[in-house]
């Protein structure tokens, strides 16, 4: 693992690699940002799929804002909570920008702070993308099929509830890593209905609560008195419908198979496979 990186009509220049570029380059595209630093994405196309996980479970997972992703694979729970520097930066950010915003349009001190904030902008980013990149590659290397719920309605709604936490950003960000790491080791994405009602449902008899709100983080199902924690039973519900379409669409779930590209050719910046089995990655490089 070097720390340059060679650029075609531009030649080598000092970089810090994030992980090995492996197999063939194909595409280097390089960004500026907000601070003046620049970023290359690298494309490669590797061969085989050797080096796949071949980790087969079938995980349900609720996208919260207490824990970031609680995870059910059918026989147990796990709770995954967003890093704790990841907060104290969202908080750092959320001050300057409050500060920013007091400040008089065009005055020196404005532009300042319009860098000042875009720099914690770029590390909540940068922090937040690392730990989607870590948790996502940890949960597609177990599983062969992971089911989330559509979270464009599920976020709106729970906006108008709770205040806009940056985590909304990260969900969707999150559902995209799934879906293309799962891709590329032939596992599958599935995501359930808008008005699936994942955390009122008991996931042991089937019963459905009139309702259950947000502060009620533990319940008994009245129907046959199963003690439940609100985020276990929701992640547990998610895993159950995700596996009854699934079935109803004909398949069965652990061979289902994503559609092959019938071209060789590398789709900017995201993982695909093509007929060869080849994997094309995206390698994020960063020059300091
Ligand atoms: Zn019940």
């Amino acid at each position: 693992m070097g720390n340059c990186l060679e650029i075609p009509k531009i030649g080598v220049v000092k970089a810090v690699l994030h992980r090995p570029i492996e197999g063939q380059i194909k595409t280097v595209t390089i960004s500026k940002t907000p601070t003046d630093k620049y970023f290359a994405s690298v494309l490669c196309e590797v061969d085989g799929d050797a080096d796949q996980p071949k980790g087969d479970k079938i995980v349900g997972i609720d996208l919260g804002l207490k824990d970031f992703a609680i995870v059910h694979d059918g026989e147990q729970v796990t709770k995954h909570s967003n890093p704790k520097h990841l907060k104290r930066h969202e908080k750092n950010l959320a001050r300057k920008q409050k500060k920013f915003a007091r400040k008089v349009k065009g005055s020196n001190s404005t532009n300042k702070y319009k860098k000042l904030v875009a720099k914690v902008h770029e590390r909540v980013l940068n922090s937040r993308q690392d730990f989607l990149h870590k948790l996502s590659r940890k949960l597609v290397d177990e599983s062969k099929v992971i089911v989330v719920e559509n979270l464009n309605v599920k976020g709106m709604v729970r906006n108008r509830k709770l205040s806009k936490s940056i985590s909304d950003v990260g969900w969707g960000m999150f559902v995209n890593f799934l879906d293309y790491k799962l891709k590329a080791k032939d596992g599958q994405l599935v995501k359930i209905g808008r008005f699936f009602p994942s955390s009122k449902t008991c996931s042991s008899c089937g019963h459905v609560l009139d309702e259950l709100t947000l502060d009620i983080r533990e319940w008994d199902c009245p129907n046959c008195k199963t003690h439940h924690d609100r985020d276990g039973n929701a992640a547990l519900n998610i895993r159950k419908e995700g596996i009854r379409i699934l079935s109803n669409d004909g398949g069965n779930p652990v061979i289902a198979v994503p559609r092959r590209s019938k071209t060789n050719k590398p789709k900017g910046g995201k993982a695909s496979v093509d007929d060869a089995g080849s994997l094309h990655c995206t390698v994020l490089s960063q020059c300091r």
